[in-house]
């Protein structure tokens, strides 16, 4: 939620963001609530005066003028009270209805943010590393999963519905495995680790910037005010809720947890294999720091260069991509996202998402630093996936398979697998 102050100052700018993003809001609509509620506020403030002036003079007259005197004066506080009732429900309303809006206003776009509708508008920022040339017909992830009995869809479906699987034997060796490293690796950079709850209350969501728009994609625990996370982005910016921070050095939080997602509007989209699946892992960054926009332009780039160390040790081709207003979400000021070479799409496909957010999540969460003149003020959250599993097994599997059907394991990865170079066909 950005300050209503500045909405006001940049109403035309909030507006064009807004459309860019695909978000439907009126902000003329916005400010007609918040004038009304800000009139209705001094009306009640002043109808509850003149009441409370008036009441006590009721005893008053009564006392000295005998119990009929009062009746004017009871009948004039009576209309107050009634007028007074009146213009509450009204003002319950505008605030309600402001309280709305204000949740669906984007957080701006950086300058350099390219303008586009979709995926198909985000720009190439770098390419590391080239498609391998196969001189046989590749397999993709699904039989090689298959092969060497790592993946099973069909049982996953049997137990669970559409999109989803089951990891067998070196399949949960790999998955494991790359989580390991990414926590490895984050923990060297001196990322704190955490453990987090997976359930939340759906404050922590409407704080983080899910909620409202993303509420069709979260799980609901039934009969409960719980929901399952689809990141451990909530529970991590979440765990320094309406709290006072110290950012003099920025706060670098990660954890590896299971991720859940409806994925409602993407029916018939990626349905072959784990690409889209309702449950994952995650290994995710979260920073926090001062509300300096070099120092998180900065870390941004420090976040994203570690994901792409990740990826430089499984030794994966990738690209990054600057994301496009289109598509962005409500809550991202500047977007990069990774994509990693996926030899049966014969195309790049995401992996990672790198996000500034200026105050936006801070704002909704309340969560802040004292300046250097002891000033309260919102921190700048960030955040980035490190890994995501299943779906990095995807080109882990295909661009490293053999003509044999074996998988090449690259180095990084063989102290988590036994010592493992390869996996042989069973
Ligand atoms: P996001 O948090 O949406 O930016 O996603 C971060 C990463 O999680 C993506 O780049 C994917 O690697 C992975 N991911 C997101 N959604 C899914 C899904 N439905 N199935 C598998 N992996 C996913």
């Amino acid at each position: 939620m950005l300050d209503g102050k500045w909405i006001r100052e940049h109403q035309e700018q909030v507006q064009q963001v807004a459309e860019d993003k695909g978000i439907e809001l009126s902000v003329p609509e916005l400010l007609h609530w918040d004038d009304q509620r800000r009139a209705l506020l001094q009306e009640v403030e002043r109808i509850r005066q003149e009441r409370n002036r008036l009441t006590p003079q009721i005893e008053v007259q009564i006392r000295e003028q005998g119990p009929d005197a009062a009746a004017a004066l009871k009948e004039e506080v009576k209309q107050l009270n009634r007028r007074l009732s009146g213009l509450e429900k009204e003002l319950e309303e505008a605030g309600r209805e402001y309280r709305r809006l204000m949740l669906l206003v984007p957080s701006p776009v950086s300058p350099d943010t390219p303008k586009g509708l979709s995926d198909l508008d985000n720009v190439v920022v770098k390419q590391i590393g080239e498609p391998p040339a196969f001189e046989f017909t590749p397999r993709d992830h699904v039989a090689l999963g298959e092969q060497h009995r790592m993946i099973d869809i069909p049982r996953g479906v049997k137990t669970a519905g559409a999109r989803n699987y089951y990891l067998s034997g070196t399949g949960v060796l790999l998955h494991r495995a790359v989580q390991q490293l990414a926590v490895d690796l984050l923990a060297a950079k001196g990322f704190t680790l955490l453990e987090v709850p997976l359930m939340v209350r759906s404050e922590a969501l409407v704080n983080t910037g899910f909620f409202p728009l993303g509420v069709d994609q979260t799980y609901r625990m039934a009969e409960d005010d719980r929901w399952l996370v689809g990141t451990a982005e909530v529970p991590l910016v979440s765990y320094y809720d309406h709290e006072i921070v110290d950012v003099t050095h920025p706060i670098k939080l990660a954890a590896a947890s299971l991720c859940f997602r409806s994925e409602v509007g993407s029916a018939g989209r990626d349905v072959h294999g784990l690409y889209r699946v309702h449950q994952f892992s995650k290994v995710e960054q979260v920073v926090l720091c001062e509300n300096n926009p070099e120092l998180s332009e900065q870390l941004f780039q420090e976040i994203t260069q570690n994901a792409e160390e990740l990826l430089q040790l499984l030794e994966l081709p990738y690209r990054v991509m600057a994301v496009c207003t289109g598509d962005m979400s409500q809550k991202t000021y500047k977007q990069y996202d990774i994509e990693t070479w996926m030899p049966s799409r014969g195309a790049y496909g995401e992996t990672h998402s790198s996000s500034q957010l200026l105050d936006f999540q801070a704002r909704r969460s309340n969560i802040r630093y004292k300046d250097q003149n002891g000033k309260l003020q919102y921190c700048y959250t960030l955040n980035n996936t490190m890994v995501a599993s299943p779906r990095i097994l995807i080109p882990l599997l295909e661009n490293h398979q053999e003509e044999d059907g074996s998988i090449r394991i690259p180095h990084a990865l063989r102290k988590y697998m036994n010592g493992l170079e390869r996996l042989t066909s069973l």
